[in-house]
């Protein structure tokens, strides 16, 4: 994951205690940072966009990926075989989460497969909705919740089973969560109800050994904010940023294996910006 060849880092206080440890981690990590070798994750909305890139940064670091996706099956098997010519193990999981039971069905597949043992929840499947606030239909608020706060709860509640000591469960947030931008009030509390998760879950399953916590994207290029095509899309996300470009899927990939690492073993509860510096 973090590749460090040929960098060079002066580490201040590194003879002694955090600076030592953090400087041992420095030479280490040259070579490998994220070692998931064995570890077997679950990545919602894998078919596409930031669960895609989620899924294939985990792969790379040796996790054995479950990609689960909806409609996107094609997408979903095509990153399965990326996977595995590259020698990882990948295996497609369908499950449409807004349906009532979706993720009943979902972690029943996935306890079938894994034997025991899920190390690494990453709960991504997420939907959104441009609209003022007037033109928001009782369905579609329904529907918001039900795929970004329903569905990962119950997941992480039928999970349990097979979640342990040393797991990780990582959900997606968002920057709109602690900002107001565009009209998507209804998909902002959605990731404001993720945020409160994250510290209760964090804290009750803290003793079981459990961390949790998310990843809050600012805008991403994906279909979902396919705003950022426009000029004006584009302009706005670059009056909101400290870095100048809209980000890609792969910009927040990277940090799913991180988080589930050895190397984050002490974080739990938070909610990571991963936004290149939105609305400082
Ligand atoms: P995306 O490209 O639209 O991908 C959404 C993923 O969610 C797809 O894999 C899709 O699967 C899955 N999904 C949607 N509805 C589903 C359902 N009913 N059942 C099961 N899976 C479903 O979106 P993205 O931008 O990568 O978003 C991923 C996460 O990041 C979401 O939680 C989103 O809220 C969050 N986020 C995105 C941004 C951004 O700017 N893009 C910013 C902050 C946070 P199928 O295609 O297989 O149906």
């Amino acid at each position: 994951m973090a590749k460090l060849e040929g960098k060079v880092a002066v580490i201040t206080g590194g003879t002694t205690g955090m600076g030592l440890a953090t400087a041992k981690l420095f030479v280490k990590e040259g070579a490998d940072m994220a070692n998931l070798t064995n570890r077997i994750a679950l990545v919602t909305g894998a078919s596409r966009g930031i669960g895609r890139a989620a899924a294939r940064s985990l792969a790379q670091d040796g996790a054995r990926v479950l990609v689960h996706y909806s409609r996107g099956r094609e997408e979903a098997e095509s990153l399965v075989s990326e996977i595995r010519r590259a020698g990882g193990y990948a295996e497609p999981v369908a499950a449409d989460l807004a349906a009532e039971d979706g993720a009943h069905v979902l972690a029943e597949k996935v306890r079938k497969i894994v034997d025991g043992r899920l190390d690494i929840l990453v709960a991504n499947a997420g939907i959104s909705k441009s609209v003022p606030i007037e033109a928001l239909s009782v369905e579609d608020f329904d529907r918001l919740f039900a795929v970004n706060v329903r569905a990962p709860y119950f997941l992480v509640q039928q999970l349990l089973p097979v979640l342990g000591d040393g797991s990780n469960v990582i959900f997606v947030s968002s920057l709109v969560a602690r900002s107001a931008a565009g009209t998507i009030a209804a998909y902002a509390a959605t990731k404001g109800a993720i945020d409160t998760l994250v510290k209760h879950f964090a804290a009750a399953l803290g003793p079981r050994g459990i961390r949790v916590n998310a990843v809050a994207p600012g805008v991403v290029d994906t279909e979902m904010s396919s705003f950022a095509h426009t000029e004006s899309g584009r302009q706005l996300t670059m009056s909101m940023q400290a870095l100048k470009r809209v980000a890609t899927p792969d910009d927040i990939g990277g940090v799913f294996p991180f988080l589930a690492s050895e190397a984050a073993r002490w974080i739990t509860g938070h909610i990571i910006a991963v936004d290149g510096g939105s609305k400082l």
